[in-house]
């Protein structure tokens, strides 16, 4: 068993009671985290190898609630638009190049930007899901995904009644991805519902992403996007709702009732002018809130960073309350928030003794970190991504003094250029 001290840390666990320890010690054992220490406590087995964290941060992962990762290949192909016309131009143009090939590539350099970032698992929309699921083994980063269904034949170009024939040829599935209510008629929907429900899969939807959205599922269907998923007895435990900005009152309620969570993605929904989430009434209401980037085609990164800090910013300006979505409400959402509406809180999203080891360590002598006097304010207010010195994921060590260990970068990127080139045609 190899066992690794990072010592002298400021540790940020984020556990139920937001504790916080100076000067204290984390012990990490294989893949898990068998220690944590106060100052002055010394391990109960000597280590292999000592990390001095020199007093700076040292957080839990953080977890991408909702992304598209191997969209890095679109990243500024359509920005200054809303949602539809973003789709409108992104749609045909993936069509043009989908291939197993080219989601590799796009997933490749997403995972190098997200381990970079302090990003250590993230819940992923895509197509080739199972390409993507193999280079995440690869690249030792924590992916969760499965097989994702729209009504159309999609950019793989692949008809409805075949997806569904091929996620049943390739069961089990832990995830079941629909693309949203505007992009299926209810028929598929109920199919894809029925999918989920017998594979006792989690499920995973965009819904009620901005209020054309809401106008135009309504109109064909007489039920806002909510409500179709809540006929299919698709609000439920597992499932987890990316975006839903346009909500009701009655809505809020139901997703409380039913433990639907959400994946809030406040840098997508600010650049696409899609409006505010009503993340106050959803944790008031004790519905799970995640945070995502949703993809970097559309928010245009993959930075977790940025979306705590644009989460705790812009419900402050939007209600005139310093007071709403304090800092350790945002770093909550974006660790332990994101874990439960994965369904891997069990494992990550805090650093707790029995956990899995994701952690991330901060530069201890960056001017943007120094002083600190309140570390979970510092990590929304004033951290970047380009404070993420270490970060380690399942014990495994994937970026070192800001290098990416597993992944060979200059490799990614000239790949990732290739592939840029080949869609600006
Ligand atoms: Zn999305």
């Amino acid at each position: 068993m190899t066992r690794t001290a990072i010592t002298n840390a400021t540790i940020v666990t984020v556990d139920s009671h937001d504790t916080v320890i100076h000067g204290g010690t984390i012990v990490i054992a294989d893949d898990t985290v068998a220690e944590v220490l106060p100052a002055g406590a010394q391990p109960a087995t000597p280590c292999d190898h000592t990390v001095d964290a020199a007093g700076g941060i040292v957080m839990p992962g953080l977890v991408n609630a909702h992304t598209h990762l191997a969209m890095t290949a679109f990243r500024g192909f359509a920005d200054d638009v809303d949602l539809q016309d973003f789709l409108g131009k992104l749609f045909p143009a993936e069509a043009t190049i989908m291939s197993d090939r080219h989601v590799r590539v796009g997933v490749r350099a997403a995972f190098a930007e997200a381990m970079l970032s302090g990003c250590t698992s993230a819940l992923d929309m895509y197509w080739y899901a199972n390409a993507s699921q193999d280079e995440a083994a690869k690249a030792g980063f924590r992916l969760q995904t499965g097989p994702i269904f729209i009504g159309s034949d999609g950019p793989d170009n692949v008809a409805f009644d075949q997806r569904v024939a091929n996620a049943k040829a390739s069961s089990p599935h832990s995830w079941i991805l629909a693309h949203g209510t505007y992009t299926m008629d209810p028929t598929q929907l109920a199919v894809v519902g029925e999918l989920a429900t017998a594979e006792g899969a989690r499920f995973h939807i965009h819904a009620s992403e901005n209020a054309g959205e809401v106008a135009d599922v309504t109109q064909r269907y007489g039920r806002t996007p909510v409500e179709l998923l809540d006929d299919n007895g698709l609000l439920r435990f597992g499932s987890v709702l990316a975006h839903a900005v346009v909500l009701s009152d009655t809505e809020i309620a139901r997703l409380a009732a039913t433990n639907t969570a959400i994946a809030h993605c406040p840098s997508s929904n600010m650049k696409l002018a899609s409006g505010f989430c009503r993340v106050p009434e959803l944790l008031a209401a004790g519905v799970t809130v995640g945070l995502g980037t949703d993809g970097p085609s559309s928010s245009n990164d993959l930075d977790m960073f940025a979306a705590m800090r644009v989460a705790a910013l812009i419900h402050k300006g939007n209600r005139l309350d310093p007071t709403a979505v304090p800092a350790g409400a945002v770093l909550r959402m974006a660790t332990m928030g994101s874990a439960t509406a994965l369904g891997i809180d069990h494992l990550v999203g805090s650093i707790e003794v029995g956990k899995k080891a994701d952690l991330v360590r901060l530069d201890p002598n960056s001017p943007s970190l120094t002083p600190s006097y309140e570390p979970m304010s510092t990590i929304v207010y004033a951290a970047s991504r380009a404070d993420v010195l270490d970060v380690w994921i399942n014990g495994q060590q994937v970026v070192h003094e800001r290098r990416c260990m597993t992944l060979d970068l200059d490799g990614v990127l000239e790949d990732l250029r290739n592939e840029g080139r080949m869609i600006a045609g």
